[in-house]
């Protein structure tokens, strides 16, 4: 199961950018992909169009990888996989296997 949030630190543990953090900016739940501040970015070549304002030239933007590329970080002990536990009133808590904490 997916145990990444939107605005949760990851660390990215393959692919090319290998060993980068990054914040969590969007995640999509059907295929298991997130978007990482800064992490794949890819080059987009963009046709100038006056008429929508657009600018031509080569902008830079995320793409998604798959969650199992990256791992959360505790604040203190680094990357972590969490553990989740179910709270009686039915919501997921996460928390660090090392030093506890809770992970909001
Ligand atoms: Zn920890």
């Amino acid at each position: 199961m997916l145990t990444i949030k939107k605005g949760d630190m990851v660390k990215v543990i393959s692919g090319r950018d290998l060993g980068k953090t990054g914040r969590v900016l969007s995640v999509e739940r059907s295929t298991k992909r997130i978007l990482v501040e800064s992490v794949q970015m890819v080059k987009h070549h963009m046709k100038a169009n006056p008429q929508k304002n657009i600018k031509g030239g080569i902008l830079e933007r995320e793409s998604l990888v798959s969650s199992s590329n990256v791992m959360l970080l505790c604040p203190s002990c680094g990357p972590i996989r969490p553990k989740v536990q179910t709270l009686p009133d039915g919501k997921k808590s996460r928390s660090c296997r090392k030093c506890g904490n809770t992970l909001v």
